[in-house]
């Protein structure tokens, strides 16, 4: 017993001195998540005062260029504002592929998408709404919000989806009812990063389906996501939306060319 007495408190000791690693370390955490939130920022484009959940100070976020009208996800072609009184016009060739980005993607954009797809900053998606809102034509109306799924695996490792975060937050903005699971992937792809345009669009033919048919035919349905690249993810979930009968549009915050 005396023997343990006396190893009792270097045990306790290096128990302390573990704790108290462990607690400087979560403490130093604590700090960066309450700094992420509470503080005012430094804009990471310029230096200047940012508030914290824009992450971009007013001048820079303003001074991204919008990108004023539709692409097709299959075909790239650029849309135009339509005739007099009419909606703005998609790719004739190719109905229901229309996608309205919000931004021209540079550098100030894509610390956005970054920040958004890494979930550092709570209020984030809320402020991305604004462009995403505004890149939708004014006359349009929609009956559903819907986001590009991301497959299960990457969901779980990467926490949650960063389209389907914009996708509730416009749902929100513009007050349309958000159907966030009305698509999903029936299969898993590959990474499309390193693929080229004729590679991503094999990898994802195919890939999505609806996930509600019956709730989603006849429906006017917007399909969110980040970022628009080569159309080829916005492609897919169209022909998976267009094959249970809805009427799908896309809208990204950002066009990758
Ligand atoms: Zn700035
Ligand atoms: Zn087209």
């Amino acid at each position: 017993m005396r023997v343990q007495r006396g190893a009792r408190p270097r045990l306790v000791g290096a128990r302390l001195r573990g704790a108290g690693a462990a607690l400087a370390g979560l403490g130093a955490r604590v700090v960066r998540a309450l700094d992420a939130l509470a503080l005012p920022q430094r804009c990471p484009s310029c230096g200047a005062l940012a508030a914290a959940e824009r992450l971009l100070c007013d001048a820079c976020w303003a001074a991204i260029p919008p990108l004023a009208v539709p692409l097709c996800a299959r075909c790239l072609a650029r849309g135009h504002g339509g005739s007099a009184g009419l909606p703005p016009i998609g790719c004739v060739a190719h109905p229901g592929h229309a996608v309205w980005p919000g931004w021209v993607y540079e550098e100030r954009a894509a610390a956005l998408v970054h920040a958004l797809k890494y979930g550092a900053r709570p209020g984030l998606a809320r402020a991305l709404a604004e462009p995403l809102a505004r890149a939708v034509p004014a006359g349009a109306h929609f009956d559903l919000v819907t986001a590009v799924p991301l497959h299960r695996a990457r969901r779980r490792e990467r926490g949650y989806n960063q389209a389907e975060a914009l996708a509730a937050a416009l749902a929100d903005r513009v007050g349309v009812p958000l159907l966030a699971d009305a698509l999903e992937r029936a299969r898993a792809t590959r990474p499309q990063a390193r693929l080229g345009p004729a590679a991503r669009r094999a990898n994802l033919a195919g890939a999505f389906r609806a996930r509600h048919p019956r709730r989603i035919e006849g429906r006017r349905l917007l399909i969110v996501d980040d970022v628009l690249t080569t159309g080829a993810t916005l492609e897919a979930c169209a022909d998976a939306a267009l094959a249970a009968g809805a009427h799908p549009t896309g809208v990204t915050l950002a066009w990758a060319s």
